[in-house]
């Protein structure tokens, strides 16, 4: 076991941009799980500098998924029990636009020390430009026209924007030289400055762009380790060099690997198939997420495979953490999942499950708590997520609707069928209501078919089609005395005749 890392700070810093990707919602968790490991601490810092992409009602969204998720942050924003969003911690505010005085104080210290500059280059000018490099198949970068104007020409411009009312932009002045990131997942990268475009720090709305206010906000919330995922490598030269244009000692950083498709391509953004929230709609524990999650590039170097929250914080290396894509597996997914289900006990689970069945158009007031139980319990070993319950029950709350070729067993003819039905019909009529368990019906049902000498099939399959409509379902006595216990005896008799019925 490695040794623990004292003041490990760490930070999970989305967007608020609408949905939780579940790449974002992967970079939550190994920030979460590093810092709590080590004992540290894990803030959530919303970066909100794009005005323009920022969508009403998303940080409530983000707080309500990772309450649901059970991450919780020490510092930054978090969800009250009344709903309400509240900030802790003492080096806030936690939210970017709540501090644009800070990240116009660097950009102004920058400008002193030489290490950035204005620039007035319109729209247009920097479009050309761009199209200009394109067309000779040159990466696009700014030409640091206004780096080298002449101070008179400075000053002409400068006079000019005040004139207008206007805010010259502010660019990071990339330096001559190389700059190497000692990742701890990829390990040493280096960058030729070369490479590097004179990046816009300050915007004229005076709003911060993410490489400004990213390393202001890191350093004075003093993250120890920056973990995120890998699109964000390009961009960490460029944090590194303005570290060190302010004089500060930069974090560390750990890049998360890619999570790719089981073709190996590149995890789609559409909501539909990345959303942690439709994950949980379509009926994944938030545990069992928790857990396929965490195996999304990391893994513990051991055969076990289920892990709660507490024991991911226990066992959470960045050292087991992958530089290979990780594949999201949905078949890994629902196995993980009906492990957790299986866990849970009737009673739990009849909770989670009553939005399901209400979404399938069971009335379930009309079901008593007894017989919900009873029916997940002889459920929950072949539930792989939530949604399928109603596809699964749903002949433990109405009749079923089947072709009448279900009743005839495989080695018997539709007419045999009628005979052992319409003998069973007689045999459950004439037995009293409380011989309805799952003993007593296979004790009456087995003496029955060895007294007629029958096969166990010609009998059983007919009886259990008969009740559940289905092709696969629990066995028949278990399933008749859970449909008497709720329904009742009198809704056997009633669906072996219409059995028959579809029989004659
Ligand atoms: N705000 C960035 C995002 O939306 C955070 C990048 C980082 O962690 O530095 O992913």
């Amino acid at each position: 076991m490695n040794e623990k890392i004292p003041n490990v700070r760490t930070r999970f810093a989305p967007s608020p941009t609408g949905f939780v990707h579940i790449g974002n919602f992967r970079t939550a968790l190994f920030s979460h799980l590093w810092a709590k490991h080590n004992n540290g601490t894990s803030i959530l810092r919303i970066e909100d500098t794009d005005q323009n992409r920022k969508v009403e009602g998303s940080i409530e969204y983000l707080l309500r998924v990772m309450k649901q998720m059970g991450i919780e942050f020490d510092e930054g924003y978090y969800l009250k029990n009344d709903g309400s969003m509240a900030e802790r911690g003492q080096l806030g505010p936690y939210m970017q636009s709540k501090r644009l005085g800070l990240y116009t104080k660097y950009a102004a210290e920058l400008i002193e020390k030489g290490s950035a500059y204005y620039c007035y280059c319109s729209e247009q000018r920097l479009d050309d430009l761009r199209k200009e490099q394109t067309a000779l198949k040159k990466p696009p970068m700014y030409d640091r026209h206004c780096y080298n104007m002449s101070s008179e020409e400075k000053e002409k411009m400068a006079a000019e924007f005040k004139t207008a009312g206007k805010n010259p932009v502010v660019r990071f002045l990339i330096p001559e030289g190389q700059t190497t990131i000692h990742d701890l997942i990829y390990g040493d990268i280096t960058y030729e400055h070369k490479t590097l475009d004179d990046q816009v720090i300050l915007k004229s709305d005076g709003f911060p762009t993410y490489h400004l206010a990213v390393v202001v906000d890191d350093h004075f919330m003093e993250i120890t380790h920056v973990i995120r995922g890998d699109e964000w490598i390009p961009s960490t030269p460029k944090h590194l060099l303005i570290y060190k244009a302010l004089g500060w000692e930069p974090t560390q950083f750990a890049h998360l690997p890619l999570i790719l498709n089981p073709d190996k391509s590149k995890l789609s953004k559409r909501q539909g198939d990345v959303a942690v929230e439709d994950y949980l709609d379509k009926g994944y524990l938030p545990e069992a997420l928790v857990n396929f999650v965490a195996f999304l590039g990391w893994n513990p170097k051991t055969e076990k495979e289920i892990f709660s929250l507490q024991e991911l914080i226990a066992d959470f290396e960045l050292t087991n953490v992958n530089r290979a894509g990780a594949v999201l597996d949905i078949n890994k997914l629902e196995w993980v999942n009906s492990s957790y289900i299986r866990t849970k006990s009737a009673k739990e689970l009849v909770d989670l499950l009553i939005p399901y069945w209400e979404k399938f158009g069971v009335e379930i007031k009309k079901f008593k708590q007894d017989y919900l139980e009873a029916v997940t319990e002889l459920e929950k070993e072949r539930l792989k997520k939530l949604s399928e319950i109603g596809e699964r029950t749903g002949y433990y709350f109405k009749q079923p609707e089947y072709e009448t070729s279900l009743l005839t067993w495989k080695k018997s003819t539709p007419e045999d069928a009628k005979v052992k039905l319409t003998e069973l019909s007689e045999l459950l009529s004439g037995l009293d209501e409380s011989k309805f368990t799952k003993a007593d019906l296979e004790i009456a049902i087995k003496e029955f078919i060895a007294q007629k000498n029958y096969d166990n099939g010609s009998v059983l399959w007919p009886l259990r089609a008969a009740l559940t409509g289905q092709e696969k379902s629990p066995g028949p006595f278990e399933v008749c005395a859970t449909l008497a216990l709720g329904l009742g005896k009198q809704e056997i008799i009633n669906r072996l005749g219409i059995a028959i019925q579809k029989l004659t």
